[in-house]
């Protein structure tokens, strides 16, 4: 009786210990890419810009940079700002930030702005993210590449996005839905809004901190 109460109790725990086992293992992948991508880069979000940005030292990140922000934020007038987008990669996101702001002009005009602080970009991604067959002939016309949800360098890279207006009782679940994109992706594109941010913040620290440990590990 004691032997088969034993082999009971040993055929429901082997499952749980090798879901344990398994699951510590797969925890966190060795070989997967992340790139965050810091949206709506503008002198109008200057404080929570720099507080993500410095959260993200040392990561590889894109910014998202909106030249002239509701026509009210032109970053001739914002060049302190400006200067330091230098060390990213630079993503022309439209003009103004409005809808319909990937033809010929704005991409011309939102070029214009980012030479004269001397940034440079080769991807771009419009405020609706429309890629109308204009929109694809303007940046063709520019050599930019179109920033759409799939590819990255050449490698199948999704976007996901696990900081919106959440409460923090929810960080739990934002950080395993990321734990869980690193298991299915060889490559995770990780958005970050500037407002939406601060309600999700500790989600944030914990997504960014298990990125550095996985590039430490990797040495990327
Ligand atoms: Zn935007």
């Amino acid at each position: 009786m004691r032997f088969w109460m034993g082999r009971m109790a040993l055929n429901r725990l082997l499952p749980l210990v090798l879901i344990l086992f398994v699951g510590s293992s797969l925890g966190e992948p060795h070989s997967v890419k992340i790139y965050f991508e810091a949206h709506d880069v503008s002198p109008l979000y200057k404080a929570e810009v720099e507080r993500i940005l410095n959260e993200l030292d040392g990561l590889d990140v894109l910014v998202f940079v909106i030249p002239n922000h509701g026509g009210v934020a032109d970053l001739r007038r914002h060049r302190d700002f400006a200067t330091k987008l230098g060390k990213y990669r630079v993503v022309l996101h439209g003009y103004e930030h409005r809808p319909g702001e990937c033809d010929l002009e704005a991409v011309e005009k939102g070029l214009k702005v980012l030479r004269a602080v001397n940034l440079t970009s080769d991807y771009f991604a419009p405020y609706d993210y429309d890629y109308t067959s204009s929109c694809l002939e303007a940046l063709g016309a520019f050599n930019l590449t179109p920033l759409t949800e799939r590819y990255m360098g050449g490698e199948f890279c999704p976007y996901r996005e696990y900081t919106w207006y959440t409460p923090s009782f929810l960080k739990p679940v934002l950080v395993a839905l990321f734990r869980s994109d690193l298991q299915a992706f060889p490559c995770l594109r990780v958005g970050v809004h500037p407002r939406a941010v601060d309600s999700s913040w500790e989600a944030f620290e914990e997504i960014v901190e298990v990125a550095k440990r996985l590039n430490n590990r990797t040495g990327n």
